[in-house]
């Protein structure tokens, strides 16, 4: 379902304006109007999904080979050294516009992004805690 409100919907289906790379029937990729670095996309189900809990299987399985194909599209046309993917689900995790996208991010050597995490230390006890607490 299209939702009213939001933005992303408006974008995907084409109420609104942007600056799209490709489009087919169930997805639009646009540029991203705040980029990160040069190529930021993001890719937009038409098909309104809060975050990839609410996402169908079937748009989660195009999603990755949409993704796939627009890597080796902007690898080729932009030159890119390297490529993140990265998706954000919850204002916790900086989800900012509450429907589902994937960011497609090239890289490139001194691109001065710092995009990632900061490893910690988890004893080995605690590793087996979280992995039976996730998976049994
Ligand atoms: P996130 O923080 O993962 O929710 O990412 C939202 C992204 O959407 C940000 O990178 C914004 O720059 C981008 N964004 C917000 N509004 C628009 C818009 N109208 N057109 C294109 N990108 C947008
Ligand atoms: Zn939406």
């Amino acid at each position: 379902m299209k939702k009213t409100d939001c933005i992303f919907c408006k974008i995907a289906n084409g109420e609104i304006p942007s600056k799209t790379l490709y489009e087919d029937e169930e997805f639009r990729v646009i540029l991203d109007v705040n980029p990160a670095t040069r190529g930021h996309a993001l890719i937009l189900p038409k098909e309104h999904a809060d975050d990839l809990y609410e996402l169908s299987e079937g748009q989660a399985s195009q999603v990755m080979l949409l993704a796939k194909k627009m890597a080796a599209q902007m690898k080729e046309k932009l030159h890119c050294d390297g490529l993140n993917l990265i998706q954000n689900n919850g204002e916790t995790a900086g989800q900012t516009v509450k429907h589902f996208h994937l960011h497609l991010i090239p890289r490139y050597e001194n691109d001065g992004q710092q995009l990632g995490w900061k490893p910690s230390e988890a004893a080995q006890e605690e590793l087996e805690a979280v992995r039976a607490q996730i998976a049994e």
